[in-house]
């Protein structure tokens, strides 16, 4: 098992290293496209950048299973080159304001050319008390290039609407936790790229789909795409939900890292979106078999806040049974997020288990049957 931690812990590395803005996933989907080729029937992808990956079943009659995690990540676009050189950005996604004065970010031109850069922060010596606290929208933050005119920017095919995101990295703490940039979702991905490899080998009793999706950090709904061609009869998304493991979420629920893959219960964000996903039953009743006979610790998650894709998912046709699952994560959508490998372990051992015991004899009822009326 020690082995198959390290072969995620290199996938994860060889992830976060790849910038993808959401809506320039590119270079992710070459990756994960390559990656899984060798051990799937097909692999292909669509207009929006999603990557489909089909592994045909032993069972044709078996249901087709979509298992899905985001190649995207959150970031910024240019948004205007100021006569000095200096850049202001628009943000894409759910970003911390806080963290970002002083971060190393890294800014990628029309051609694909990565720039390094800095955000600006007041020279420290001028910052007055009453300044010191505050922190300071995005919209009044720049980043430096190192240029002197917006001209010598314009040179470099920086242009408005080109990405800004984190500068990407990889950062291995003590034992089996790691810190990096975009933990959400490579750590998904790389889970994705391991069930190809276990699957490819021993075909399940369905027909399963492993799709990176694009988009997710924006508007949610690229894997909603996928979903449509795919049609399945169930989708599994593969995401971070907060550790709570810290001083500041104690309260908030008892999701800590170490404590094995995450089941959502309960998921919902209100402004604007107005969306959530409550899992459908068969797949809560699916994975907690799974925790039981694997021997897999299996934690719950309830949480306003937050939401991923398969809130989309669940809406396409005549809708379609879902449920998140996941492992957590500390400090999320900062440059810094932190996992632990042993939980993306057990989230593989968990879909392992999970995924192949369906088959065409699946279960996709909401509730079970009494025994006593079904005995009458
Ligand atoms: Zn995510």
């Amino acid at each position: 098992m020690r082995e198959l931690r390290s072969e995620i812990r290199e996938l994860l590395r060889e992830m976060v290293l790849i910038p993808a803005l959401s809506g320039y996933e590119e270079r992710m989907a070459c990756y994960l496209s390559e990656a899984v080729a060798p051990f799937v029937s097909e692999v292909t992808s669509d207009s929006l950048g999603n990557v489909i990956a089909r592994i045909d079943g032993r069972d044709s009659e078996g249901p087709r299973v979509m298992v899905f995690a985001h190649m995207d990540q959150l970031g910024f676009v240019v948004r205007k080159v100021s006569p000095s050189g200096l850049i202001q950005i628009e943000r894409l996604g759910g970003i911390p304001e806080k963290v970002l004065p002083g971060l190393r970010v890294t800014v990628i031109s029309e051609a694909g050319s990565e720039f390094p850069g800095v955000i600006g922060v007041k020279s420290h010596h001028a910052t007055k008390v009453e300044e010191k606290y505050i922190v300071t929208p995005y919209s009044e933050l720049y980043v430096d290039l190192g240029a002197s005119s917006a001209e010598e920017v314009e040179s470099w095919g920086v242009e408005v609407g080109n990405p800004v995101v984190y500068e990407p990295r990889f950062t291995a703490l003590h034992g089996d936790r790691v810190s990096a940039t975009s933990v959400d979702d490579r750590g998904g991905c790389a889970v994705l790229v391991k069930l190809a490899e276990y699957f490819g080998s021993h075909p399940p009793d369905s027909t399963l789909y492993l799709v990176g999706t694009v988009q997710e950090e924006f508007n949610l709904r690229g894997a909603m795409v996928a979903a449509n061609q795919i049609q399945p009869h169930a989708a599994i998304s593969l995401d971070i939900f907060i550790s709570c493991d810290t001083p500041d979420l104690a309260e908030r629920s008892s999701l800590k890292l170490g404590g094995g893959p995450v089941m959502g219960m309960y998921t919902f964000h209100g402004r604007g979106t107005l969306n959530g996903t409550i899992p459908h039953p068969a797949l809560v009743r699916l994975f907690q078999a799974a925790s039981r006979s694997g021997d897999i610790p299996l934690q719950r998650s309830a949480n306003l806040g937050s939401l991923t894709d398969s809130s989309y998912v669940q809406l396409v046709n005549s809708g379609v049974p879902c449920i998140d699952l996941g492992f957590a994560t500390r400090y999320t959508h900062t440059p810094v997020e932190v996992c632990d490998l042993a939980d993306l372990e057990a989230l593989y051992s968990l879909l392992v288990a999970g995924l192949s015991s369906v088959g065409p004899d699946f279960d996709f009822s909401r509730r079970p049957v009494p025994t006593s009326l079904g005995s009458e």
